[in-house]
């Protein structure tokens, strides 16, 4: 989980740079988001104390806050030194509802990107230090780059989840291409890193889905092993806990902050340590 000090150096400083440029973008939207960050000042430093009676050392954080959901990550053990999973040998992108690893770690994953996005899960990202990939619909990225970016600097990763959000699965391969490619495209171009990993919507693929995500670029298809909603993860596997190599899907909704901490806990009670998919998919 912890970053090198150059690496985080770099990413501060890229982060800084970026919200500069952010607070100068024309869309009020943008604008907005920026100095929601700022306010807390910039990242990694801590936000002013609240205006209440004069807070003591020992004063704990209010429920809700940032301080607050950064206070209830638990401590997890340090992650392994990643082993890369092997990939097919030719022709077609792996699929995968859960790694095949039996390293202790396991994914979080945050799906979509346009129904909302909670201002703070940037700086939660870079202060729990919790790694995420983000499969975005390529029009909700273009109209909320900043937003997408700001987490991108703080850690996430940008993967790949179509441009229209419709199910690929029956689909001719030249339907499914341009959906995969043109998301492809679009997010190499706004996040300046090509997709290697793809989510069909709703889970749903075939055949063709694999050939066509592996002729956009992409080396796995993801599925999922729990599913997080308002707090509460959903184990879609009969062992009712998460595995090595588990795989976390939420979304970007309203109670995201309340996702990833309840996926933060329930990765830290089996044991495990949350990781990047592109780690371990290479
Ligand atoms: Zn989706």
């Amino acid at each position: 989980m912890s970053a090198t000090p150059a690496r985080r150096i770099r990413v501060v400083v890229t982060l800084l740079a970026l919200l500069a440029l952010s607070a100068c973008a024309a869309s009020a939207g943008h604008t907005a988001h920026a100095r929601q960050i700022a306010a807390g000042q910039p990242i990694p430093s801590t936000p002013p104390p609240t205006p209440s009676a004069s807070p003591s050392p020992t004063a704990k954080p209010a429920p809700g806050s940032l301080e607050w959901y950064v206070s209830q990550v638990p401590t997890f053990p340090g992650a392994p030194p990643p082993q890369p999973v092997l990939l097919p040998a030719t022709g077609t992108a792996a699929f995968w509802h859960r790694l095949p690893t039996d390293q202790k770690v396991a994914f979080i994953t945050i799906d979509d990107g346009g129904l909302a996005r909670p201002p703070a899960v940037a700086e939660f990202v870079w202060r729990a230090h919790i790694p995420v990939t983000m499969f975005l619909n390529s029009p909700a990225a273009e109209e909320h780059d900043v937003y997408f970016r700001q987490i991108q600097v703080a850690g996430g990763v940008v993967e790949n989840h179509t441009i229209n959000h419709t199910s690929l699965a029956g689909r001719s391969y030249g339907y499914q291409k341009q959906q995969i490619c043109g998301a492809a495209d679009k997010l190499e171009a706004l996040f300046g890193k090509r997709p290697t990993l793809f989510r069909p919507p709703f889970g749903e693929h075939d055949s063709t889905t694999l050939q066509a995500a592996h002729d956009c670029g992409a080396k796995a298809v993801l599925h999922w092993t729990e599913t997080v909603h308002e707090g509460k993860v959903r184990y879609q596997t009969p062992e009712k806990v998460v595995r090595p190599g588990d795989v976390l899907l939420m979304h970007f909704r309203p109670a995201l902050m309340d996702d990833l901490l309840a996926a933060l806990k329930a990765i830290h009670r089996a044991g495990l340590t949350p990781a990047l998919l592109t780690d371990y998919i290479q």
